[in-house]
């Protein structure tokens, strides 16, 4: 007996041939995805395994903020059948790549869900002890926004078999998503008017950050995975699972490893304001001399005020960033008798033999850096 899905899958295959659309892999065959940044390609990797071929845009030690896209680019997004974005404004040059390369996938906005912290934090000079996010409460939604059906042509495809999965719940809880249009998706949002205030840098983009929002971007990437491909929806979930796990448990232990941290070491200067979301989960504040984007000027008031600052609170370390120029840094450093203390990954990996070649090195790397610099 057809179940629902297969049914709206058969509706879709006839849509396909309908408007002739381009024909999508076959299950056998890798999913073409294109991931903004480097995070977003690991991510999507873990997730996909081997029935995703994953092309990263803004490659190792990138800076997205202010990437320029090249026409390889726009080649490998127009041949792309999802494409992984961060949202909130953090790839600002996106549109016009999108427009450029005439994509017709399905789009993933990683972010969908969380919720997003104000661009201008405000009390840099407090921990963030607010309220508790309720993240559970807005994992519903899977940020698709879906240009078109006609990836979907497995609609001859028994799809029973996924029934016996062991996710089988999770597994069914998405697919109920899976033909949520657009429109119903942001009418999630309509209770809160912020949501709806997507101005350019509105929000800090830097969600990724936060362990427990990296939780949504895998949901997210998985629901997209299996809305495309189907067939391994199974294959997806589990990886979603296994990956999840590990990014409890690193959050688990970094939790752990800025608990023994005092009170007065709890602040920390870097290059860009690139650290609320990680500060936010653990108690730690951030202050930088340059805004949420690497893109904002620095004046020299904004570096005195930070000078200040630094002696004020008796900061002994500042840390430089792997996407970012260090001289300022340095120069700080120099003023006011502050060490260097380390490198932080703030929104690109390393290359494969840094010290942040995954998303879950990268995590733990900066949290060792900081709380070795900052410990007594
Ligand atoms: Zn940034």
């Amino acid at each position: 007996m057809p179940t629902r899905r297969a049914i709206l899958n058969s509706v879709t295959t006839l849509l396909v041939l309908a408007f002739a659309a381009p024909v999508a892999a076959h299950s056998d065959e890798a999913i073409r995805v294109v991931a903004t940044f480097s995070i977003l390609g690991d991510m999507a990797k873990r997730v996909g395994g081997e029935h995703v071929d994953v092309t990263t845009l803004v490659g190792p030690d990138g800076d997205t903020h202010v990437y320029q896209p090249t026409p390889a680019d726009a080649r490998a997004v127009s041949e792309a059948e999802v494409l992984i974005v961060n949202g909130l404004e953090f790839e600002g040059w996106l549109d016009r790549l999108i427009d450029a390369s005439e994509f017709d996938g399905v789009r993933v906005v990683a972010t969908h869900g969380i919720e997003p912290l104000p661009a201008e934090h405000g009390a840099h000079d407090e921990h963030m002890e607010d309220e508790e996010h309720d993240e559970h409460a807005e994992h519903d939604d899977h940020g698709m926004e879906t240009a078109a059906d006609e990836h979907d042509d497995h609609g001859d495809h028994d799809h029973a078999e996924h029934d016996d999965h062991a996710e089988d719940d999770e597994h069914a809880e998405h697919d109920d998503h899976a033909e949520d249009d657009e429109h119903a998706m942001h009418d999630d949002h309509a209770g809160d008017d912020d949501h709806h205030a997507h101005d350019h840098g509105a929000f800090d983009p830097h969600a990724w950050q936060s362990l427990r929002h990296a939780t949504v971007y895998v949901d997210n990437i998985a629901a997209a995975l299996s809305k495309v491909d189907p067939d391994n929806a199974g294959t997806y979930y589990q990886n979603r699972a296994a990956y999840v796990d590990e990014l409890e448990a690193l959050d688990a232990e970094i939790h752990e490893l800025v608990a023994g941290l005092p009170e007065g070491s709890r602040t920390v200067v870097t290059s860009h304001d690139a650290f609320q979301y990680f500060g936010h989960d653990y108690g730690l504040s951030f202050i930088a001399p340059q805004g949420v984007s690497t893109e904002s000027e620095v004046s020299a008031q904004d570096v005195a005020r930070l000078i200040l600052q630094i002696r004020d609170l008796g900061i002994r370390a500042v840390f430089i960033e792997n996407i970012a120029d260090s001289r300022l840094l340095e120069r700080i450093a120099d003023e006011t008798g502050a060490v260097i203390g380390g490198t932080l990954y703030p929104g690109a990996l390393s290359g494969p033999d840094g010290p942040a070649p995954t998303y879950l090195d990268m995590m733990r790397h900066n949290a060792t850096t900081l709380a070795q610099a900052l410990a007594p």
